[in-house]
Protein backbone atom coordinates (compact mmCIF):
# COMPACT_ATOMS: atom_id res chain seq x y z
CA UNK A 1 0.00 0.00 0.00
CA UNK A 2 1.57 3.48 -0.81
CA UNK A 3 -0.75 4.86 1.49
CA UNK A 4 0.23 7.40 4.04
CA UNK A 5 0.09 10.66 5.51
CA UNK A 6 2.57 12.13 2.76
CA UNK A 7 0.31 10.16 0.13
CA UNK A 8 -2.44 11.93 1.61
CA UNK A 9 -0.99 15.51 1.32
CA UNK A 10 0.09 14.66 -2.56
CA UNK A 11 -3.54 13.32 -2.97
CA UNK A 12 -5.60 14.74 -0.69
CA UNK A 13 -8.67 13.36 -2.93
CA UNK A 14 -7.95 10.04 -2.23
CA UNK A 15 -9.68 7.82 0.74
CA UNK A 16 -6.88 7.83 2.99
CA UNK A 17 -6.51 11.67 3.00
CA UNK A 18 -10.51 11.51 3.95
CA UNK A 19 -9.43 8.88 6.98
CA UNK A 20 -7.22 11.30 8.27
CA UNK A 21 -8.51 14.44 9.02
CA UNK A 22 -11.81 12.43 10.02
CA UNK A 23 -13.44 14.67 12.80
CA UNK A 24 -11.17 17.90 12.04
CA UNK A 25 -13.20 20.54 12.44
CA UNK A 26 -11.86 23.64 10.02
CA UNK A 27 -10.34 26.17 12.29
CA UNK A 28 -8.99 29.63 11.41
CA UNK A 29 -5.36 28.35 9.67
CA UNK A 30 -7.37 25.54 8.09
CA UNK A 31 -9.70 27.72 6.43
CA UNK A 32 -6.90 30.34 5.80
CA UNK A 33 -5.02 27.78 3.96
CA UNK A 34 -8.13 26.91 2.05
CA UNK A 35 -8.40 30.23 0.81
CA UNK A 36 -5.07 30.40 0.21
CA UNK A 37 -5.57 27.40 -2.13
CA UNK A 38 -8.20 28.68 -3.98
CA UNK A 39 -6.27 31.95 -4.76
CA UNK A 40 -3.19 30.04 -6.05
CA UNK A 41 -5.63 28.40 -8.22
CA UNK A 42 -7.12 31.38 -9.67
CA UNK A 43 -3.38 32.92 -10.50
CA UNK A 44 -2.50 29.33 -11.55
CA UNK A 45 0.01 28.76 -9.41
CA UNK A 46 1.21 25.66 -8.00
CA UNK A 47 -0.30 25.08 -4.21
CA UNK A 48 2.49 22.66 -3.32
CA UNK A 49 4.27 23.42 -0.03
CA UNK A 50 7.41 22.03 1.92
CA UNK A 51 6.21 20.68 5.32
CA UNK A 52 7.93 18.80 7.62
CA UNK A 53 5.46 18.42 10.86
CA UNK A 54 2.48 15.87 10.88
CA UNK A 55 0.20 19.07 12.34
CA UNK A 56 0.90 21.05 8.84
CA UNK A 57 0.62 17.88 7.02
CA UNK A 58 -3.21 17.12 8.44
CA UNK A 59 -3.42 21.17 7.84
CA UNK A 60 -2.81 21.42 4.25
CA UNK A 61 -4.90 17.99 3.31
CA UNK A 62 -7.92 19.65 5.96
CA UNK A 63 -7.35 22.73 3.66
CA UNK A 64 -8.65 21.22 0.34
CA UNK A 65 -11.51 19.91 2.11
CA UNK A 66 -12.41 23.26 3.67
CA UNK A 67 -11.90 24.62 0.07
CA UNK A 68 -14.39 21.87 -1.71
CA UNK A 69 -16.60 23.26 1.03
CA UNK A 70 -16.53 26.76 0.09
CA UNK A 71 -16.45 26.60 -3.39
CA UNK A 72 -20.06 23.96 -2.72
CA UNK A 73 -21.37 26.77 -0.94
CA UNK A 74 -20.65 29.43 -3.79
CA UNK A 75 -21.67 26.75 -6.72
CA UNK A 76 -19.53 29.05 -8.45
CA UNK A 77 -18.26 27.68 -11.85
CA UNK A 78 -15.41 29.72 -12.00
CA UNK A 79 -13.73 29.38 -9.21
CA UNK A 80 -14.33 25.58 -9.02
CA UNK A 81 -13.48 24.79 -12.68
CA UNK A 82 -10.38 26.73 -11.87
CA UNK A 83 -9.65 25.18 -8.85
CA UNK A 84 -9.95 21.82 -10.30
CA UNK A 85 -7.51 22.47 -13.08
CA UNK A 86 -4.99 23.57 -10.65
CA UNK A 87 -5.83 20.85 -8.18
CA UNK A 88 -5.27 17.93 -11.30
CA UNK A 89 -2.18 19.56 -12.61
CA UNK A 90 -0.96 19.42 -8.61
CA UNK A 91 -1.42 16.29 -8.61
CA UNK A 92 -0.17 14.99 -11.90
CA UNK A 93 3.69 16.75 -10.47
CA UNK A 94 3.38 14.57 -7.65
CA UNK A 95 2.22 11.47 -10.28
CA UNK A 96 5.02 12.12 -13.08
CA UNK A 97 7.57 11.97 -9.56
CA UNK A 98 5.80 9.06 -7.61
CA UNK A 99 6.21 5.46 -8.52
CA UNK A 100 4.17 2.79 -10.29
CA UNK A 101 2.97 1.65 -6.77
CA UNK A 102 1.15 5.42 -5.57
CA UNK A 103 0.24 5.70 -9.56
CA UNK A 104 -2.17 2.59 -8.77
CA UNK A 105 -3.07 3.63 -5.64
CA UNK A 106 -4.62 6.68 -7.12
CA UNK A 107 -5.52 4.79 -10.49
CA UNK A 108 -7.83 3.21 -8.86
CA UNK A 109 -9.85 5.55 -6.48
CA UNK A 110 -11.26 6.18 -10.01
CA UNK A 111 -11.61 2.90 -11.15
CA UNK A 112 -8.48 3.28 -13.84
CA UNK A 113 -7.25 -0.51 -13.94
CA UNK A 114 -4.49 -1.08 -16.14
CA UNK A 115 -2.78 -4.23 -17.38
CA UNK A 116 0.79 -4.53 -19.15
CA UNK A 117 3.85 -3.00 -18.38
CA UNK A 118 5.71 0.01 -19.49
CA UNK A 119 4.67 1.68 -22.41
CA UNK A 120 2.03 -1.21 -23.78
CA UNK A 121 -0.76 -0.66 -20.99
CA UNK A 122 -3.94 -1.75 -22.02
CA UNK A 123 -6.86 0.54 -20.25
CA UNK A 124 -11.33 -1.10 -21.12
CA UNK A 125 -12.78 1.14 -23.22
CA UNK A 126 -15.41 2.65 -21.33
CA UNK A 127 -12.43 3.81 -18.77
CA UNK A 128 -10.57 5.02 -21.35
CA UNK A 129 -13.88 7.25 -23.54
CA UNK A 130 -14.70 8.52 -19.88
CA UNK A 131 -10.71 9.85 -19.32
CA UNK A 132 -9.31 10.98 -22.74
CA UNK A 133 -9.14 14.23 -23.66
CA UNK A 134 -11.44 15.44 -26.75
CA UNK A 135 -7.62 15.56 -29.36
CA UNK A 136 -6.91 14.13 -32.28
CA UNK A 137 -3.88 12.38 -30.42
CA UNK A 138 -6.26 10.69 -28.30
CA UNK A 139 -8.85 9.73 -30.70
CA UNK A 140 -9.54 5.88 -31.14
CA UNK A 141 -9.21 5.95 -34.33
CA UNK A 142 -5.10 6.40 -33.56
CA UNK A 143 -5.04 4.32 -30.70
CA UNK A 144 -4.83 -0.22 -30.65
CA UNK A 145 -7.85 -1.74 -29.62
CA UNK A 146 -7.65 -5.00 -29.18
CA UNK A 147 -10.97 -7.69 -27.05
CA UNK A 148 -12.67 -4.06 -25.89
CA UNK A 149 -9.30 -2.14 -24.31
CA UNK A 150 -7.36 0.57 -25.71
CA UNK A 151 -3.51 0.43 -25.66
CA UNK A 152 -2.08 3.23 -23.86
CA UNK A 153 1.72 4.59 -22.74
CA UNK A 154 2.21 4.93 -19.34
CA UNK A 155 2.33 8.91 -19.85
CA UNK A 156 -1.45 8.76 -21.31
CA UNK A 157 -2.01 6.56 -18.09
CA UNK A 158 -1.34 9.57 -16.62
CA UNK A 159 -2.78 12.05 -18.02
CA UNK A 160 -6.27 9.83 -17.99
CA UNK A 161 -5.71 10.33 -14.05
CA UNK A 162 -5.26 13.79 -14.26
CA UNK A 163 -8.48 14.50 -16.15
CA UNK A 164 -10.35 12.04 -14.05
CA UNK A 165 -8.51 14.01 -10.96
CA UNK A 166 -9.57 17.16 -12.66
CA UNK A 167 -13.47 15.80 -13.15
CA UNK A 168 -13.90 14.60 -9.56
CA UNK A 169 -12.44 17.88 -7.95
CA UNK A 170 -15.22 19.60 -10.55
CA UNK A 171 -17.97 17.77 -8.97
CA UNK A 172 -18.79 19.44 -5.36
CA UNK A 173 -21.96 18.96 -4.15
CA UNK A 174 -24.02 22.06 -3.21
CA UNK A 175 -23.22 23.21 0.29
CA UNK A 176 -26.04 24.52 1.95
CA UNK A 177 -25.22 25.86 5.08
CA UNK A 178 -21.76 25.38 6.59
CA UNK A 179 -19.76 26.28 9.04
CA UNK A 180 -19.68 30.32 9.43
CA UNK A 181 -16.26 30.32 9.64
CA UNK A 182 -16.20 28.79 6.08
CA UNK A 183 -19.22 30.94 4.86
CA UNK A 184 -17.05 34.09 5.80
CA UNK A 185 -13.92 33.00 3.93
CA UNK A 186 -16.62 31.99 0.49
CA UNK A 187 -17.84 35.96 0.80
CA UNK A 188 -14.32 37.09 0.88
CA UNK A 189 -13.36 34.73 -2.09
CA UNK A 190 -15.63 36.05 -4.34
CA UNK A 191 -14.04 39.74 -4.57
CA UNK A 192 -10.99 37.61 -5.75
CA UNK A 193 -13.23 36.54 -9.40
CA UNK A 194 -12.15 39.02 -12.19
CA UNK A 195 -14.39 41.13 -13.55
CA UNK A 196 -15.43 40.91 -17.18
CA UNK A 197 -16.89 44.04 -18.21
CA UNK A 198 -15.27 43.98 -21.02
CA UNK A 199 -16.55 40.66 -22.45
CA UNK A 200 -17.29 40.33 -26.03
CA UNK A 201 -20.96 40.15 -26.77
CA UNK A 202 -22.02 37.75 -29.15
CA UNK A 203 -25.19 36.97 -30.69
CA UNK A 204 -27.24 33.81 -32.62
CA UNK A 205 -25.95 33.56 -35.85
CA UNK A 206 -22.74 35.95 -35.21
CA UNK A 207 -20.22 33.15 -35.89
CA UNK A 208 -20.95 29.06 -37.34
CA UNK A 209 -21.99 26.44 -35.07
CA UNK A 210 -18.39 25.32 -33.90
CA UNK A 211 -17.31 28.93 -33.08
CA UNK A 212 -20.41 29.23 -31.07
CA UNK A 213 -20.37 26.07 -29.07
CA UNK A 214 -16.64 27.07 -28.12
CA UNK A 215 -17.43 30.33 -27.11
CA UNK A 216 -20.17 28.90 -24.92
CA UNK A 217 -18.15 26.54 -23.52
CA UNK A 218 -15.23 29.13 -22.96
CA UNK A 219 -17.95 31.55 -21.06
CA UNK A 220 -19.29 28.88 -18.91
CA UNK A 221 -15.65 28.42 -18.22
CA UNK A 222 -15.45 24.28 -19.39
CA UNK A 223 -11.81 24.06 -20.58
CA UNK A 224 -11.12 23.78 -24.55
CA UNK A 225 -8.63 21.13 -26.18
CA UNK A 226 -5.65 22.76 -27.61
CA UNK A 227 -7.03 22.15 -31.28
CA UNK A 228 -10.06 24.19 -30.38
CA UNK A 229 -7.87 27.17 -29.20
CA UNK A 230 -5.61 27.33 -32.10
CA UNK A 231 -9.03 27.25 -33.95
CA UNK A 232 -10.87 29.83 -31.78
CA UNK A 233 -7.82 32.56 -32.33
CA UNK A 234 -7.15 31.66 -35.93
CA UNK A 235 -10.84 32.50 -36.31
CA UNK A 236 -11.31 35.51 -34.50
CA UNK A 237 -7.67 37.06 -35.72
CA UNK A 238 -9.88 36.29 -39.12
CA UNK A 239 -12.36 37.94 -38.44
CA UNK A 240 -10.06 41.62 -37.50
CA UNK A 241 -10.51 40.80 -33.94
CA UNK A 242 -7.95 42.67 -31.86
CA UNK A 243 -5.38 40.45 -29.45
CA UNK A 244 -6.56 42.11 -26.63
CA UNK A 245 -10.22 41.39 -26.94
CA UNK A 246 -9.01 37.93 -28.19
CA UNK A 247 -7.20 37.30 -24.71
CA UNK A 248 -10.33 38.14 -23.05
CA UNK A 249 -12.01 35.59 -24.50
CA UNK A 250 -9.99 33.05 -23.55
CA UNK A 251 -9.53 34.95 -20.21
CA UNK A 252 -12.38 32.96 -18.81
CA UNK A 253 -10.91 29.15 -19.38
CA UNK A 254 -9.87 27.22 -16.06
CA UNK A 255 -6.47 27.29 -16.88
CA UNK A 256 -6.18 30.85 -18.63
CA UNK A 257 -2.47 32.22 -18.28
CA UNK A 258 -2.24 35.78 -19.27
CA UNK A 259 1.42 35.49 -20.85
CA UNK A 260 1.01 32.30 -22.54
CA UNK A 261 -2.33 33.18 -24.42
CA UNK A 262 -1.03 36.78 -25.43
CA UNK A 263 2.12 34.88 -26.73
CA UNK A 264 0.15 32.75 -28.72
CA UNK A 265 -2.55 34.93 -30.15
CA UNK A 266 0.38 37.17 -31.39
CA UNK A 267 2.41 34.43 -32.77
CA UNK A 268 -0.77 33.27 -35.03
CA UNK A 269 -1.38 37.23 -36.22
CA UNK A 270 2.37 37.36 -36.75
CA UNK A 271 2.71 34.35 -38.61
CA UNK A 272 -0.72 34.74 -40.58
CA UNK A 273 -1.57 31.29 -39.85
CA UNK A 274 -5.01 30.62 -41.65
CA UNK A 275 -8.20 29.86 -40.52
CA UNK A 276 -8.92 25.57 -40.85
CA UNK A 277 -11.30 23.93 -43.44
CA UNK A 278 -14.17 22.51 -42.24
CA UNK A 279 -12.50 19.81 -43.25
CA UNK A 280 -9.85 19.70 -40.98
CA UNK A 281 -11.95 21.08 -38.12
CA UNK A 282 -13.90 17.43 -38.60
CA UNK A 283 -10.99 15.39 -37.78
CA UNK A 284 -10.10 17.63 -34.78
CA UNK A 285 -14.18 16.30 -33.82
CA UNK A 286 -15.09 20.22 -33.47
CA UNK A 287 -17.35 20.55 -35.63
CA UNK A 288 -20.99 20.23 -34.78
CA UNK A 289 -23.29 21.04 -37.30
CA UNK A 290 -23.96 20.48 -41.22
CA UNK A 291 -23.30 23.88 -42.83
CA UNK A 292 -22.45 22.47 -46.26
CA UNK A 293 -20.00 25.72 -46.47
CA UNK A 294 -16.65 24.34 -46.45
CA UNK A 295 -14.82 27.09 -44.91
CA UNK A 296 -15.84 28.73 -40.89
CA UNK A 297 -15.30 32.03 -42.87
CA UNK A 298 -17.91 31.64 -45.78
CA UNK A 299 -20.44 31.78 -42.79
CA UNK A 300 -20.35 35.31 -43.42
CA UNK A 301 -21.06 35.13 -46.70
CA UNK A 302 -24.72 33.68 -45.40
CA UNK A 303 -27.99 35.20 -45.58
CA UNK A 304 -29.55 35.37 -42.45
CA UNK A 305 -32.74 32.81 -43.63
CA UNK A 306 -29.99 30.72 -44.35
CA UNK A 307 -27.86 30.62 -41.03
CA UNK A 308 -31.12 30.37 -39.19
CA UNK A 309 -32.01 26.93 -41.24
CA UNK A 310 -28.65 25.93 -40.33
CA UNK A 311 -29.05 26.83 -36.72
CA UNK A 312 -32.01 25.05 -36.25
S1 LIG B 1 -19.63 22.66 -41.12
FE1 LIG B 1 -17.85 23.93 -40.83
S2 LIG B 1 -18.61 25.86 -40.08
FE2 LIG B 1 -20.26 24.38 -39.84
S3 LIG B 1 -20.05 23.63 -37.74
FE3 LIG B 1 -18.90 22.25 -39.06
S4 LIG B 1 -16.83 23.04 -39.09
FE4 LIG B 1 -18.13 24.64 -38.29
Amino acid sequence: MAEGLDFSVRYPFSESAKKHIQGMAPDERIVELAVERVKKALKGESSARMLLHDTEKMEEIASFAAARMMLGHLHNNFLTSRFAVNESKRARGYLDRDGDAAVDEVASRFGIATKGEGDRLAVDLPTYLRYSLRNPDYRLINMRILHGTVEIKRSQKLRLIEEAVRQHVEDIPLVKDPPDIIKQAAKKLLAEIPKNESRIIIKAGDHPPCVMKMLESARKHENLPHHARWYLATYLTAIGMGEEAIVKVFEDLPDFNEKVTKYQVSHIRKKEYSVPSCATIMTYGLCCAVCGIGHPLNWHTLTDDRKGVIRK
